[in-house]
């Protein structure tokens, strides 16, 4: 009697440890995020970096915008010129100045366009606030614009790893496939961790016009999302996965290029059927889509695929549309790409097709299932749990069959129509699992990659929190008072 009155006393005293050992890491944890919690202000603009986020609102014309943006991010900006430089030599076996010239002789004839004012006033207006704060002129217009357009121009130069252009998993989820009936939609970014792990900037952008503001998860300098995540006042909410192997070049002569079009779309569209128009118009077939859209107000999810000719459009109010580099669409995926992965668990976009596929056959999804899925590490080939190019949390570094590739998941994010009624969504900046990342002790295979050490920092383990612009909702609530 006395030895179990004594193993119980034990069992007891651990369980009370280890909750107080557990209390502690999380005071550890929100001390941290509160030391790391920084606020900055301009007249046209407001920031606020937390959990590896930045958060940063920008109002005004389109030449006020990009000043605060210029302005406030000019200590993430100075790392733009570098990380391009980088990726075009490494990517695109070229020089800057060689890459910024083709820029200038196939996408700068469209910002002079005055269609597209509202755009080329953002930019300049980044550049003059970058250097009214840092008073240099090394983020200037040329770059910006060879930095928007990265990724439209790489089957240009016939850029052909596919870790670099196989970008994301996602999903969008309407009616019963939700726990209310309502949507829901996650999105983790597969990248190079140069791009990725700046692109931690959660931008919301108050146009004149206050029934165009929008949010986009960003790196600084973009005038779109790139990432292609973002939530807008309308109540539209959008990301995409890209579709691989494409077979034809896209021409700019008379094609838009996609950061144009979608930003247009982010600004100006207010229905998914403004989205494919706007997506179509003068489409450049460049950096091809699977887009997931939703419209919270009629509960309705689209799945538009756009290839160069050939597009695809699904819709429904009740069900579930994912995205992993391979289009659905198998007249898209026939002509205009050169991808036979799509049901080859054996492929990196097969591979995710399939444990997609699985893991949505659940109805009732709730934001914890949508976190657990874009974390996923199930490798269907191998039959078990293995962190690496095949999985939905992607893990590319330091992995000998990923090519010893600085690329993966970067983030996870995820939103339900609740959270977009404030434009708020949560995320964590790195990876979708929380993985830390350190350079130190990468193997030299690594080197095959360039000098990525120069351009990509560690990356610390981060918390998911509740992105939101606490400024501009705690203002439209005194409003509203
Ligand atoms: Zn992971």
């Amino acid at each position: 009697m006395t030895r179990r009155l004594n193993r119980s006393h034990k069992l007891k005293r651990s369980h009370k440890l280890k909750r107080s050992h557990k209390l502690k890491r999380s005071q550890k944890l929100i001390r941290r995020i509160k030391r790391n919690t920084t606020h900055q202000n301009h007249p046209s603009g407001f920031l606020k970096q937390n959990a590896g986020w930045i958060t940063i609102s920008i109002h005004g014309t389109p030449f006020e915008r990009g000043f605060a943006h210029g302005y406030l991010l000019h200590k993430e900006l100075k790392r733009v010129r570098p990380i391009l430089k980088y990726l075009v030599s490494t990517y695109y076996k070229t020089t800057l100045q060689e890459y910024l010239e083709t820029c200038k002789s196939s996408i700068h004839h469209h910002l002079k366009n005055p269609e597209w004012a509202f755009v080329e006033q953002e930019l300049r207006g980044i550049c003059a606030g970058y250097k009214h704060k840092t008073k240099s002129t090394t983020i200037n217009y040329d770059i910006l614009v060879g930095w928007n357009s990265y990724l439209s121009l790489a089957e240009k130069y016939e850029h052909k790893d596919p870790d670099n252009m196989s970008r994301c998993s996602a999903f969008i989820a309407a009616g019963s496939a939700t726990h209310d009936g309502k949507l829901l939609m996650a999105h983790n970014t597969h990248c190079n961790f140069s791009l990725g792990f700046i692109s931690n900037v959660a931008m919301y952008v108050y146009p004149e016009n206050s029934e165009s503001a929008f949010m986009m998860q960003t790196a600084p300098g973009l005038v779109n999302s790139s990432t292609d995540w973002f939530i807008t006042k309308c109540g539209i909410i959008g990301c995409e996965t890209t579709i691989t192997k494409i077979n034809y070049v896209p021409d700019f002569t008379v094609g838009v290029p996609y950061f144009l079009r979608i930003r247009k779309a982010m600004e100006q569209g207010r229905s998914l059927d403004d989205y494919v128009a706007m997506m179509m118009d003068r489409n450049a077939g460049d950096y091809a889509c699977s887009w997931l859209f939703g419209d919270t107000r009629s509960n309705e999810i689209m799945r538009f695929e756009q290839g160069l000719n050939i597009h695809d459009i699904k819709r429904t109010t009740d069900g579930v549309f994912y995205g992993m580099n391979s289009a659905f669409s198998p007249e898209l995926r026939a002509l205009e790409t050169t991808d036979t992965g799509f049901e080859n668990p054996e492929s990196r976009t097969g591979a995710r097709n399939l444990r997609l596929e699985h893991l949505l056959e659940k109805k009732g999804l709730t934001i914890a299932d949508a976190k657990r899925i874009i974390s996923d590490h199930y490798d269907v080939a191998k039959s078990c749990e293995n962190m690496g190019p095949h999985t939905i949390c992607k893990h590319n570094e330091n992995q000998e069959d990923a090519d010893f590739s600085p690329s993966g998941a970067t983030d996870g994010k995820v939103v339900d129509t609740k959270m977009a009624t404030t434009m708020s969504f949560e995320g964590i900046m790195g990876s979708s699992c929380g993985r830390v990342f350190r350079k130190r002790g990468c193997p030299d295979a690594t080197k095959k990659h360039g000098n990525w050490k120069s351009v990509i920092d560690d990356m610390p383990k981060h918390p998911w929190i509740r992105l939101i612009d606490h400024r501009s909702n705690r203002q439209h609530l005194h409003s509203e008072n």
